[in-house]
């Protein structure tokens, strides 16, 4: 998406250790008429989903999450970092091991609004190792649900996650995939054909 990639040309900051930052309008301060057309786009690729519920996972998935459940006209559930875990089983839970803070959390979704009539869409800012996706998509099997897909605004293409999450037939769409970045030569976009 054009529009996503000339934003992070400009304002993204290339960090040592494969880091992007984008707080500026992403996953601090957030640009919700960025978020709208981002919304609008995964509308568009996902036309053919009947997709009734968002999951994503906080922090920094809820926004985007919501600006695009719009779009959907579908909630927005979020996982939950738990500290410890409830195991009277009115929850599914998971282990995703964080990218940006190298720990690993207890993530939680409660049973009362996730289960087999559901059609879901996950949501989420960035795909890395692909860690937080597959806590994500182990959640919505022990639900019973059917995934209908995944919206990721940045793919990392450089590090194996959408390999990963690809290779298990989920349909991924990022909306702007970084073939490689440096903190001297700035980012490279992978073109994506059939995108905006
Ligand atoms: P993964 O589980 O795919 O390795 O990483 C996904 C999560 O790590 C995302 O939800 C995001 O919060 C965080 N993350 C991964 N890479 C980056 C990055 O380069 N910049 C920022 N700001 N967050 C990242």
């Amino acid at each position: 998406m054009k529009l996503l990639e000339d934003k992070i040309r400009k304002d993204g900051v290339v960090k040592e250790g494969g880091v992007l930052k984008v707080d500026s309008f992403l996953n601090h301060q957030m640009d919700i008429p960025l978020f709208d057309e981002m919304g609008k786009e995964w509308k568009r690729l996902f036309a053919d989903a009947p997709v009734n519920k968002i999951l994503t996972i906080e922090a920094s998935g809820i926004g985007v999450a919501c600006i695009a459940a719009r779009h959907f006209g579908v909630p927005v559930v979020f996982a939950k970092k738990a500290r410890s875990v409830n195991i009277d089983g009115e929850v599914y839970s998971t282990k995703i091991e964080s990218f940006t803070h190298r720990r690993v959390y207890d993530v939680i979704v409660s049973r009362k609004f996730l289960g087999p009539e559901d059609h879901v869409l996950i949501i989420d800012d960035f795909l890395a190792n692909g860690k937080a996706l597959e806590g994500l998509i182990q959640i919505v099997e022990s639900a019973g649900a059917v995934l209908e897909g995944i919206g990721i605004a940045i793919e990392k293409g450089f590090q194996p996650g959408g390999e990963l999450i690809r290779g298990k037939g989920v349909r991924v769409e990022s909306l702007a995939v970084i073939e490689s970045m440096d903190v001297e030569s700035g980012v490279k976009f992978r073109r994506q054909p059939g995108h905006s």
